[in-house]
């Protein structure tokens, strides 16, 4: 299983921070709980779609053309998410920047590696970093949203002018 080797301890990570003891808001405990525990909202957790199994691999980000897993390591790279993410740069200071110590123009185009990914999600002794984590996650899933409302009022729109031609 990929989340298991993203979210396990990093041998790098000699003392890392536990999340449990940085939040204290239970809503924030429970977004990064159920993000690296890989039950949140994300479609890689969609099993079945109108009684349909769908695998792991099929279930794509329906809001960027990646035509990517929508899995926890697509909200970090998805396009859908870039205002998102430069809002919360400091969340990736430690992965990524440029010889400037500024990360703004890297993050777009940035590839984490599984062993990026799972050393990012170790959270760098950073006693910030969860709750920035917790933020991200808590906008990145409020985007999502609000872009699927869209996307289906899109598409029920366009069937419906498809009906009347
Ligand atoms: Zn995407």
């Amino acid at each position: 299983m990929k989340y298991i080797r993203w979210f396990s301890v990093h041998p790098d990570v000699a003392k890392h921070t536990k999340f449990t003891s940085m939040l204290h808001r239970f809503d924030h405990i429970n977004v990064v709980a159920k993000f690296r525990m890989g039950c949140h909202w994300l479609k890689c957790e969609e099993r079945v779609v109108d009684r349909i199994k769908i695998p792991r691999s099929q279930r794509l980000c329906t809001l960027c053309d990646f035509h990517k897993c929508e899995d926890e390591m697509h909200i970090f790279e998805c396009p859908f998410y870039n205002d998102i993410r430069l809002k919360f740069q400091q969340l990736f200071k430690h992965i990524c920047c440029d010889n400037y110590q500024n990360n703004n123009m890297t993050i777009w185009s940035w590839n984490f590696s599984d062993d990026n990914f799972r050393q990012f999600m170790n959270g760098y002794q950073d006693p910030s970093f969860w709750l920035d984590l917790a933020f991200f996650l808590i906008a990145c899933r409020k985007k999502r949203k609000a872009g699927l409302r869209a996307l289906a009022a899109q598409n029920s729109l366009s069937s419906s002018s498809l009906d009347e031609a």
